[in-house]
């Protein structure tokens, strides 16, 4: 990693909340370098060839086929992309690997659920948190696909509350092994997996620990028939059972009563893979979507031509390249911070996991935003349709179902959607995100008068850039009074966590897209980024409509009398455009460049 780097200043996680980031400062899809093209373009040929061919089958719960594709994938190196080369993986940085798990998930939800279980859940565990025994015993099977993974944390009556399971861990008369005892269920590539990272609670303890399982059928090991699901219907998903299920004790991974945060780490890093797991969803729905209004004809007319379609077009395509910002940004904040840690001496394994820790609240954030997306962009993808979005012949129908899925699994979205604001709120307290000096000055700034200067918006971008920092005051103007007025208490108020959370993720999306466009225009001209200024506008018109609705919801709802007059009025004045953008004219302008290339061409 280069000096420049290391001296450069990375924000740290939240803080882009509290300080201007430069655009030039932040990691773009276009900032690729060879090797992570290399990367992407193998991916995406793999899939092509071997998982979007075969698509109907994994509509079958041909689960079989699942596990082929997974082999097939290991042949490649694609399962270990993030592991170190010492352990048979090809040890690359987290933007490779976000690349990886972005474009090997634009086929089917089934081959990207047992992808990212197996190489995120079912392997990081150990990588991180594995010793040097353990790692070098069991982490070159899980990367190259001799073996497969799995990551037993919930219970039937332990699932967003996950240190509460009932799964038991005694030590044997001898010393020498653990016998674990419990169920497990919804456990993601059980029926072919070798491998299990089981949470148990040993004794009395307060936290579970976590424990390497090797899946023995006559080790008191059994399972449920194949759970019936609405989507992802060829990912394995079955109920595990341990009836004394024998563990040598040397398979405890990290210290005993550590596994809570073990299994918190881990979904740090999968609720930001998870994200790039539904981005070439979206494209891949974006072009079926734009292929087929292209060529359905209604009224002796392509239907594309219709504006309400163009509309549905246009927000699918600017939602997708605001998530692809948002997400490569915080990708390349991890790598780097992660860099920084190996060249002060961390080890490898201590940097990833503080680096990804660093910015938990951002894989909160877009963990959220982008399964919510998938999901938008599915639903007025089967309407584009129309009736054969409806019919499971076409792969609209497909697409929806295996969507909904990424809203619950890696924690829910309600579960992190107060995590984003907890989490802030807690580094707040920590003294790691100023967030106090700033809220008093927005306090100051709304009882002051307010400035009549006509800014100079002459530059491009520049009012949608100012308006983000507008928006940033809305968020410590809610957040900055609910803390006063609730301190400790706050967290019982999930009704106004919610929709600060909501604030907060549509600030980090919108900065990001504006963001990455300025970055572009300025390297490679304004006009070659006409599409994408039109989407930077489109996401922050819809983002400033839910803050002004969140924001108010959320002020109402602590607030009274002189106060909620002024914080309202604050609302107002910033989300107040001076120059209202024409999103009819946007959205026509998107939805005509995508219907001319046939598909999403931002990537
Ligand atoms: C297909 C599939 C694959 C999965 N794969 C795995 C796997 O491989 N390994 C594994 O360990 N688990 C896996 N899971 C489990 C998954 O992580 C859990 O389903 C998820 O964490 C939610 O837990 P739950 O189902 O018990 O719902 P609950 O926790 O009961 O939640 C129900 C509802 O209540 C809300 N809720 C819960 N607590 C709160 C709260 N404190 N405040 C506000 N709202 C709350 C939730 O947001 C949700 O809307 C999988 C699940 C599915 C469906």
């Amino acid at each position: 990693m280069s000096t420049e780097t290391i001296n450069k200043e990375i924000l740290r996680g939240g803080q882009f909340l509290v300080k201007e980031t430069k655009c030039e400062d932040v990691f773009t899809l276009e900032d690729l370098n060879e090797e992570q093209k290399m990367m992407r373009d193998s991916t995406k040929e793999f899939v092509d060839r071997e998982v979007w061919a075969h698509w109907e089958r994994f509509e079958k719960k041909d689960y079989a086929f699942t596990e082929e594709c997974m082999r097939k994938a290991g042949e490649l190196g694609l399962l270990g992309i993030s592991v170190p080369e010492a352990y048979d993986g090809l040890g690359m940085g987290f933007v490779s690997t976000m690349l990886v798990c972005d474009y090997i998930s634009g086929a089917t939800g089934s081959f990207s659920t047992a992808y990212g279980a197996h190489t995120g859940i079912g392997t990081m565990p150990i990588t991180l948190y594995g010793n040097e025994e353990q790692k070098k015993k069991y982490v070159p099977k899980l990367a190259t696909g001799e073996w497969f993974g799995a990551y037993c944390l919930t219970e039937p009556g332990a699932g967003s509350d996950a240190n509460s399971g009932k799964t038991k861990a005694e030590l044997s008369d001898d010393g020498k092994h653990y016998l674990i005892s419990g169920q497990k269920m919804w456990i993601s590539n059980a029926g072919f997996c070798q491998l299990f990272i089981v949470f148990a609670r040993i004794g009395d303890d307060k936290n579970i620990t976590g424990f390497i399982v090797e899946n023995d059928p006559s080790n008191g090991i059994t399972m449920g028939e194949e759970e019936p699901k609405l989507g992802i219907k060829s990912s394995s998903t079955r109920q595990v059972f341990f009836n004394e299920t024998k563990v040598p004790v040397e398979n405890m991974l990290s210290e005993r009563g550590g596994g809570f945060k073990i299994a918190m780490n881990a979904l740090n890093v999968g609720r930001i893979k998870l994200a790039a797991a539904c981005l070439d969803a979206q494209r891949r729905i974006i072009d079926e979507a734009t292929k087929y209004a292209n060529e359905r004809i209604q009224f002796k007319t392509p239907i594309m031509n219709f504006g309400a379609i163009k509309s549905k077009i246009a927000t699918m395509a600017t939602n997708t390249y605001a998530d692809e910002s948002a997400s490569y940004r915080a990708a390349k904040n991890i790598e780097d911070r992660i860099a920084i840690r190996v060249a002060e001496g961390n080890s490898h394994q201590e940097a990833e996991l503080k680096g990804v820790e660093e910015y938990a609240i951002e894989c909160s954030i877009l963990k959220v935003a982008v399964s919510e997306h998938v999901q938008s962009t599915s639903d007025e993808g089967i309407q584009i349709f129309g009736g054969m979005g409806f019919s499971a012949e076409a792969p609209m129908e497909s697409a929806w179902r295996d969507a909904r899925i990424s809203r619950i699994y890696e924690g829910t979205n309600e579960i992190n959607r107060m995590l984003s604001v907890g989490m802030l709120v807690k580094k707040a307290m920590r003294g790691h995100v100023d967030l106090l000096n700033p809220a008093m000055k927005v306090a100051d700034e709304l009882t002051g008068i307010p400035s009549f200067d006509t800014p100079d918006y002459s530059e491009v971008l520049s009012e949608e850039k100012d308006m983000i920092a507008k928006l940033k005051k809305v968020f410590l103007m809610v957040a900055g009074s609910a803390v006063q007025k609730f301190g400790p208490e706050l967290e019982k108020h999930q009704q106004l966590l919610m929709a600060s959370s909501d604030i907060l993720i549509q600030i980090y999306l919108a900065e990001s897209a504006i963001l990455r466009t300025e970055k572009n225009a300025k390297r490679f001209g304004e006009e070659s980024q006409a599409v994408q200024i039109a989407m930077s506008k489109l996401y922050l018109y819809n983002a400033v409509d839910i803050i002004q609705s969140k924001g108010k919801e959320a002020i109402v709802s602590f607030a009274e009398g002189d106060e909620q007059r002024m914080m309202l009025m604050g609302l107002k004045r910033f989300t107040k455009y001076m120059n209202h953008p024409n999103v009819v004219a946007l959205r026509t302008q998107i939805a005509d460049s995508v219907a001319a290339e046939n598909g999403y061409h931002f990537d």
